[in-house]
């Protein structure tokens, strides 16, 4: 009998999960990748030192989709963090926990997990075919862009697996979203997640540009994330500021200016701050005061000035240290963002993640209208929906050879 044939395009951890599942089951898979390379925002996930998952409990874990919590449920449920770890493990990348609960490999990088993942598909007959550049259909071929010209490819079921939009030169830069609009498939408008925000600095912060808050905690619309911030050139980024990006993101929609408050001695109480600035010595300045008594960096300092004329009294200077207001501009865009939000929306899809209106098409990862903090579910949920799309795909498969009639 012959085998399924299954297109998969996009070679990033949903397209290569996909690939796994399929060829496990015996199917001849075939991924399309419009890059040299595979799965480079993989790689460059591993310079931060690839946190795969979370090891927090799965309920709370599940909620970290905010929305789309329910519809990537299934997927979860049947790959998740252990999974993940296990996945990993066996192929001698070695997990383990950090302080913080975030899962990594213990070489903090992605290279020798992708060489083992690679090795473990070609074995099992896995095509890699690099430099196509998928375009849309004609019909019911995939029509990709070659440098010869393009090329028709059929197939009995196709898992697309084409990433959001964010650090578009390593390969996902959303122009899938032309062919599926164009074929009448809903995809909400691709955003940045987890990114930057865009505050008009005095020019004596660009020498700031590059250097990190340590521990600030940080405040807007009711909610403070305590964690690390990174000065940019344009404003701040780095992890307590992405995980307030989605409530920013919404607040500058329109135009607004909008309100941060940084503080930057998340470790004391103002009281406890109050009295340690009221021993200041009279005669002492007030750069002296803030790294003396304040124990505050050059850069904690320079943040301080941005937020207005510093007071003196002791009550007055331990509040503002605690809630420095910076005004937020907007948020950088999908260049350096982390991942996207928005996507593929999960009411062009059934439960098996097969597009409504191309029946034998899958869809997989960061392209689907789901967005979640970091912290390893970005990558969890990618992995989780390309496996489960493969098996959506071979449930359909299986279906289709069974009801074929006899000959
Ligand atoms: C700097 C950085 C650090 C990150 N760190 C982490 C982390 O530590 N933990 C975590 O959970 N997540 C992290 N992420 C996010 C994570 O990398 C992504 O969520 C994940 O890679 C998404 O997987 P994907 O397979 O859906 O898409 P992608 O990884 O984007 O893969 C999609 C693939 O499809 C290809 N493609 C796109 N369009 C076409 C086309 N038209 N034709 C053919 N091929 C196409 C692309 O070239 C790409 O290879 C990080 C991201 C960045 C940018």
């Amino acid at each position: 009998m012959s085998r399924n044939n299954v297109a998969i395009v996009g070679a990033g951890p949903a397209g290569l999960m996909a690939a796994e599942v399929l060829s496990a089951a015996g199917c001849a898979v075939t991924v399309y990748e419009r890059m040299p390379t595979p799965a480079r925002r993989f790689l460059m996930a591993g310079v931060g030192g690839l946190n795969l998952t979370h090891s927090e409990a799965f309920d709370a874990f599940a909620t970290r989709y905010r929305e789309a919590a329910p519809m990537l449920r299934p997927a979860l449920d049947a790959f998740g963090p252990r999974d993940m770890r296990a996945w990993a493990d066996g192929l001698g990348a070695d997990t383990f926990v950090g302080s913080s609960g975030r899962v990594f490999p213990r070489a903090m990088k992605a290279s020798p997990l992708l060489r083992a993942w690679l090795v473990r598909l070609e074995g099992r007959g896995v095509r890699l075919l690099t430099r196509h550049d998928w375009r849309g259909w004609d019909g019911d071929a995939l029509i990709f862009d070659m440098p010869d010209g393009p090329r028709r490819v059929r197939s009995d079921a196709t898992v697309l697996a084409l990433g959001g939009a964010s650090w578009p030169r390593l390969g996902s830069d959303g122009s899938w979203t032309g062919p599926l609009s164009e074929a009448g498939i809903a995809v909400a408008p691709l955003v940045p997640s987890n990114c930057g925000i865009l505050i008009p600095w005095s020019a004596p912060m660009a020498r700031f540009a590059g250097t990190p808050l340590k521990t600030v905690a940080l405040s807007f619309g009711g909610e403070t994330v305590r964690g690390e911030a990174v000065v940019t050139r344009a404003g701040l980024e780095g992890g307590a500021v992405y995980a307030l990006s989605p409530l920013l993101r919404g607040a500058v929609a329109a135009g607004t200016t909008v309100p941060l408050a940084v503080d930057l001695k998340p470790g004391l109480t103002a009281e406890a701050l109050a009295a340690r600035l009221a021993k200041a010595r009279k005669g002492d300045s007030l750069s002296n005061v803030l790294r003396k008594a304040a124990r505050l960096d050059p850069v904690a300092v320079a943040i301080l000035r941005e937020g207005g004329e510093v007071p003196r009294d002791p009550a007055a200077l331990a509040a503002r240290i605690k809630a420095v207001p910076l005004p937020v501009t907007g948020i950088a865009g999908l260049a350096r963002a982390i991942s996207t939000a928005g996507g593929v929306r999960f009411g062009a899809l059934d439960t098996s993640l097969m597009l409504r209106a191309r029946p034998g098409v899958f869809v997989a990862g960061e392209m689907l209208d789901w967005e979640a903090p970091t912290g390893g579910y970005l990558l969890q949920a990618s992995f989780a929906t390309g496996a489960w799309a493969a098996r959506g795909a071979l449930d359909r498969l299986s279906t289709r050879s069974a009801s074929r009639p006899t000959p």
